[in-house]
């Protein structure tokens, strides 16, 4: 499989980063894990076009996770591409009809371009046939511990503690032949994690906190810092440790230095920090 980080950053703004996704192509499927802000421009650079994407799997709903969603399938919609599986928490589906349903957000933009008699003909034009129908994603609402298989891959999760109670929030597993990919999606430390991330070959973790930041206690407690993510790679034996979700504050030369050092000193494998457009093969 082909894993291409198309998002490595946050909810803040970073020239450097667009918020989270993730994309994995294995065999025909062209699956991505989050849709944060930025994350669709960082699609199209990447050479892939929206309506290349066959499966995409929400870790949680914040806003930096799922906010290039709606630019998604609509784009895919409108080259015409088989509808996106959607795989997310509750309220995924309620989202999903807020925003393309036919009192939804889109409803003006989507009666314009299926009913506007030239907006008729450009369809036509390109390939399509009338009436246009409207985007129409496949939803399946997940909770944590659901797996899915596809074609030649198979996808398992697991909790990630994050914001509950108010949000649903899983990590993901996929495994394709012998290869293995863990993705955390935003997570604190547990033994749910550890047991998914056993044996990865990549695993992609959040960092939203440096060592020896413990100017907030909540984050502390939720957030890992980068010897602790060297920890449990070491603990889990995955081959490769690459961190995401990083502040533009630890964008610095010297920061990732010292991130770099912390890593290396506590796990052997190789590791860095994940940048957008990053592809890695494994
Ligand atoms: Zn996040």
């Amino acid at each position: 499989m082909k894993i291409t980080c198309l998002g490595t950053g946050c909810p803040e703004p970073n020239p450097r980063r667009a918020s989270s996704g993730f994309l994995i192509e294995t065999g025909e499927d062209v699956i991505l894990m989050d849709c944060g802000g930025g994350v669709f421009d960082r699609l199209v650079q990447s050479g892939r076009k929206p309506s290349d994407i066959t499966h995409l799997f929400f870790t949680h709903l914040h806003s930096d996770h799922m906010m290039d969603y709606a630019r998604l399938v609509h784009a895919a919609w409108d080259e015409g591409g088989t509808p996106i599986k959607v795989f997310g928490p509750a309220p995924i589906a309620s989202i999903t009809q807020k925003l393309f349903g036919h009192d939804g957000v889109f409803s003006t933009d989507l009666i314009a371009r299926t009913e506007n008699a030239g907006s008729q003909e450009v369809w036509v034009e390109r390939g399509g046939t009338l009436p246009r129908p409207w985007p129409d994603p496949e939803i399946t609402e997940i909770e944590p511990g659901y797996s899915f298989v596809g074609a030649n891959w198979r996808l398992t999760s697991c909790t990630a503690y994050h914001a509950q109670p108010q949000l649903t929030s899983m990590a993901f597993r996929l495994d394709v032949d012998e290869k293995s990919f863990v993705y955390t999606g935003d997570a604190a430390l547990c033994n749910e994690i550890e047991a998914l991330a056993q044996n990865a070959d990549l695993l992609i973790h959040w960092c939203y906190r440096l060592l020896g930041d413990e100017s907030n206690t909540f984050i502390r407690k939720m957030s890992p810092d980068p010897v602790e993510i060297a920890q449990l790679a070491k603990r889990c034996d995955v081959g490769r440790l690459l961190l995401t979700h990083l502040r533009s504050s630890m964008d610095t030369d010297e920061v990732h230095k010292t991130i770099d050092q912390q890593l290396k000193a506590h796990f052997e494998g190789q590791s860095g920090i994940a940048e957008d457009l990053l592809e890695i093969e494994l």
